[in-house]
């Protein structure tokens, strides 16, 4: 079988979803791992890199794979040139991507998507939702040590003592937890809240300390969090207000699975932090944990910089790659019969994640939306 991987055309993304790498880890179940041209040259990996590797490189390496492997769907456009029942692996937001979904099964394809595999410790080394939500924290505690005008760690020198900044961090699950870890290496003080009971435990095994607050912790299904009240949203609020006030920086990072992000912190709770304060909000794109915040943009408010986070692990493409690349090879030899890739789809990893198989939509919820 040939595998493809498709160079990303989306704005803003930069990773590859094969990084040269991992090519080898392949040879035993593919006879031909082909690349189109340039795909990872935004990743910071050349056309000479895969070649070395072992890939072939070419503009039509879609031609006659079997699976083809991308960061981001591919696009619609491009179903016409898959091979008879080819097996797409990517990210694919479903309940944006609709017409796409209608595609993939109109074509006859099997579409796998990487946020629908299942976050099981089975399928650990398969979960591409946390590998670039740990990116994601990295890079948000380094954008606000960027933008804060005033250093992070305590400094005692011969011209006199410099105060820690205090970095308060809003949501601990995989972003938040990386963002706690990133911000205590730059020396900061860090503050951390999170919905969940587990995660004060989390948050203070890494030094940092946990808000408590007075209210109910707040889990669903999966140990995730549920979604807020309007009363709890408000009580959450006030009771956060004077922790976000005597930040330097404000991270959030909150978010409840298929629901709009939680707003968690108000333009008034922004304008009361210190002018030259930071906050990066990693929820953004879905909806914003900040009021005024903007993915892609960088606004002020109040003389307080406000940083919206858009595709923020493609800002660390290169090793968001690798991460993402190593989940998708465990994906496909967790596919893997003898030396075929042939999934089994009982299996629950597969059944989670398969949104489109043999002319039919798979995937329940998704079914639902195209009623
Ligand atoms: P996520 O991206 O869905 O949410 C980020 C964080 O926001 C979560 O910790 C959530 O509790 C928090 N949050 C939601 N509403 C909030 C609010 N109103 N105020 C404050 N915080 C709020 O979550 P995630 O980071 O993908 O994962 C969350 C948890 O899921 C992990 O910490 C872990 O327990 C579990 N998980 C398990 C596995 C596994 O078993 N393989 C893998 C990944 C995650």
């Amino acid at each position: 079988m040939k595998i493809a991987v498709v160079g990303e055309t989306r704005p803003g993304e930069r990773r590859v979803a094969l990084v040269p790498g991992l090519v080898s880890r392949l040879a035993d179940v593919v006879a031909e791992v082909a690349v189109e041209s340039g795909a990872g040259a935004a990743a910071g990996f050349s056309d000479e890199d895969y070649r070395q590797a072992g890939a072939t490189v070419a503009a039509d390496a879609l031609h006659g794979a079997g699976v083809v492997l991308s960061v981001q769907p591919i696009p619609e456009h491009r179903i016409g040139e898959l091979a008879p029942g080819a097996i797409t692996i990517s990210f694919l937001p479903v309940a944006q991507e609709l017409d796409l979904v209608r595609a993939l099964r109109d074509g006859g394809h099997t579409a796998l998507a990487m946020e629908l595999v299942p976050r099981t410790s089975r399928a650990q080394a398969m979960d591409a939702l946390s590998s670039q939500s740990f990116v994601a924290g990295y890079r948000a505690a380094v954008v606000a040590a960027e933008k804060l005008p005033r250093f992070l760690p305590l400094s005692m020198t011969a011209s006199g003592t410099i105060r820690p900044a205090t970095v308060l961090v809003l949501g601990a699950g995989v972003a938040g937890l990386q963002a706690i870890a990133t911000s205590r290496r730059l020396g900061a003080v860090v503050r951390a809240y999170d919905v969940r009971a587990a995660s004060a435990e989390e948050v203070r095994s890494l030094g940092a300390e946990f808000v408590e607050l007075e209210l109910p912790t707040l889990e669903g299904a999966g140990g995730y969090a549920r979604e807020m009240t309007e009363e709890r949203s408000r009580r959450q609020r006030e009771l956060l207000a004077p922790h976000v006030a005597d930040a330097d920086v404000l991270i959030t990072t909150a978010a409840v699975p298929g629901r709009t992000a939680p707003v968690l912190v108000t333009a008034e709770m922004v304008a009361a932090m210190r002018p030259g304060s930071v906050v990066v909000d990693l929820a953004a794109e879905s909806g914003g944990n900040v009021e005024g915040a903007k993915p892609g943009e960088e606004v002020t408010v109040d003389g307080v910089l406000v940083w919206g986070g858009a595709n923020v692990p493609s800002q660390v493409p290169g090793q968001a790659s690798q991460l993402y690349s190593t989940n998708v090879v465990n994906l496909l030899l967790h596919l893997r019969s003898g030396d075929e890739i042939a999934p089994d789809f009982d299996d629950e990893i597969v059944a989670g994640c398969c949104v489109t198989h043999a002319g039919e939509v798979r995937h329940e919820p998704t079914r639902a939306l195209l009623a």
